[in-house]
């Protein structure tokens, strides 16, 4: 029997004790932004910390691949079946606390302790309510904060790297009867422009520590506001996609939406997959759209801004295969 079919069997078996959702042949395509993808063999939604620890033995004794989801905002699933475990990260590690910091925050400053499934506009909605500055870097940004350290997700106004304190994850691949917390206190290394350097194969983050500036709950909301209209105004939001396909290729002084604009693809369409009109560094799904012609839209631009114009691009939405 393969590692695939025992994993199911044993998953089967789980479904009293584990308190999430367990799926078989779950379509990936309900809940991933860009509305694409085929079934994952098996997904799981855990609720208590108890349910990964299920999850981790099975894994040890049935190593296959698995994939840990946020809110699937930047990611790119297959069309095909993916041929192992997803794991998503959505009703499990909730909350948002204020806490004393090991070391004192500075004056007019504060420490929140948030769950890894915390939605972007879940904490913004609470620092306007409590008045928590700074957070509104974040604004318009679907993530979870799990996927957000994970890319080091950011706007023009600042990145998670600037608030970040500490974050705590566990090893799904740990070879140990219990599953560890493990923790770290950030440093400047640890995140470079849409990555993070910390994270390692099996990685689940936990929660994370971020900084805010105690300001006035009205001043906060309108900071906020003003910036949901910005981006409103500039980015296809009535379309599903991933948010900017390629990061900015900064050694040439010039931004990823300028390139594509340089190549003149604005607008080019494969499939039902189109370089957006609105913003040429977003690929939006016109309806049903298939991984394949979002891929060969990324390998058509891609392959162009090297020739062209000698400018390697990199993606920022993560393919899987
Ligand atoms: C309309 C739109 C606008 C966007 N605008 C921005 C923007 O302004 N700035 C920006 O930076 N991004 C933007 N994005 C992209 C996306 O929202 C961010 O990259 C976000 O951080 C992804 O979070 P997620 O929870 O959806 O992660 P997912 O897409 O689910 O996953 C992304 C990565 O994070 C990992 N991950 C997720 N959760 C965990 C966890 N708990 N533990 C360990 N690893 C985890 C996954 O394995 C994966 O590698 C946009 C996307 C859309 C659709």
């Amino acid at each position: 029997m393969s590692a695939l079919d025992s994993f199911g069997d044993e998953l089967k078996a789980l479904k009293d004790r584990f308190r999430g959702e367990i799926e078989f042949q779950a379509p990936l395509s309900k809940f991933a932004y860009y509305r694409i993808g085929g079934p994952a063999r098996f997904l799981v939604t855990p609720r208590e910390f108890q349910d990964l620890e299920l999850i981790h033995g099975l894994l040890r004794r049935n190593p296959i691949p698995f994939f840990v989801v946020g809110w699937g905002s930047n990611l790119l699933f297959p069309d095909h079946e993916f041929q192992g475990l997803m794991i998503r990260m959505k009703h499990l590690f909730t909350g948002v606390e204020e806490i004393v910091p090991e070391s004192r925050a500075p004056e007019g400053q504060g420490v929140l302790r948030v769950g890894a499934s915390v939605g972007a506009n879940v904490l913004l909605r609470i620092a306007a309510e409590r008045g928590y500055g700074g957070l509104h870097r974040f604004t318009g940004i679907p993530g979870s904060m799990g996927g957000m350290v994970a890319m080091n997700a950011g706007t023009h106004i600042g990145e998670m790297s600037d608030v970040i304190v500490r974050s705590e994850w566990v090893n799904l691949l740990e070879n140990s009867e219990t599953l560890q917390i493990h923790s770290r206190v950030h440093e400047a290394s640890d995140f470079s422009y849409r990555r993070n350097h910390f994270l390692t194969k099996g990685d689940l983050l936990t929660h994370i520590e971020v900084r805010f500036e105690k300001a006035e709950p009205g001043r906060v909301k309108a900071e906020i506001d003003e910036l949901y209209q910005r981006r409103k105004a500039t980015q296809p939001v009535e379309y599903p996609s991933c948010g900017s396909v390629f990061m900015n290729p900064k050694s040439h002084g010039i931004r990823a939406w300028e390139v594509v604009e340089k190549l003149g693809l604005r607008g080019h369409r494969i499939g039902n997959a189109q370089v957006s009109e609105k913003h040429p560094n977003f690929i939006v799904n016109l309806g049903g759209a298939k991984a394949a012609d979002v891929r060969a839209l990324i390998e058509l631009i891609k392959t162009r801004a090297q020739a062209e114009l000698g400018i390697e691009m990199h993606e920022e939405v993560r393919i899987l295969s």
